[in-house]
């Protein structure tokens, strides 16, 4: 038996997600202040996308959250899966949506993609890598449970395994 870990993710593995979130979607080209998202309505202001009205003649553009929506590329994936989930499966997945709704309030670009069926389980696939490492650490917080976390360089993502 393992000792239990506190946290999933090491030192530099929480490294790394750093440079997820300054990935290529987060490009370094500058974006004109303020810019309005064209399609979720957040506004690039002050270096950062956040919610909020945007003043008339703000710049029109997409942001990186919304890029990855319609490129359908992910930053995150979460597997769910095993014989508790099967049988707690809506009550799970609420708690996957509260966790979204939470960090989606304070940063616009950790989003949920989609949630899907995959094989037994479900595959929940999110905008932004801290999202996928929060719902896991939620999941794992609620209902113990098999956490794995790995973040794979060469394709720039998180990806995310709860079983139970
Ligand atoms: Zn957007």
């Amino acid at each position: 038996m393992k000792p239990p870990r506190k946290h999933v993710i090491g030192r530099r593995q929480e490294q790394l997600l750093q440079e997820v979130v300054h990935d290529a979607y987060r490009s370094k080209r500058k974006l004109p202040e303020p810019t309005r998202c064209k399609d979720c309505g957040a506004v690039w202001r002050r270096g950062r996308w956040s919610w909020g009205a945007a003043p008339a003649g703000a710049h029109s553009a997409r942001c990186p959250a919304c890029r990855r929506v319609r490129d359908r590329l992910p930053a995150g994936y979460v597997s769910l899966g095993g014989e508790f989930f099967a049988a707690h499966r809506e009550e799970v997945l609420g708690r996957v949506r509260r966790c979204e709704t939470a960090e989606k309030r304070g940063h616009p670009l950790e989003r949920i993609m989609d949630i899907k069926a995959d094989g037994r389980g479900v595959l929940v696939t999110t905008t932004g890598a801290h999202l996928a490492h929060r719902i896991g650490e939620a999941l794992k917080r609620a209902y113990k449970g098999e956490l794995d976390a790995r973040y794979l360089k060469a394709d720039n993502l998180l990806r995310v395994t709860w079983t139970r």
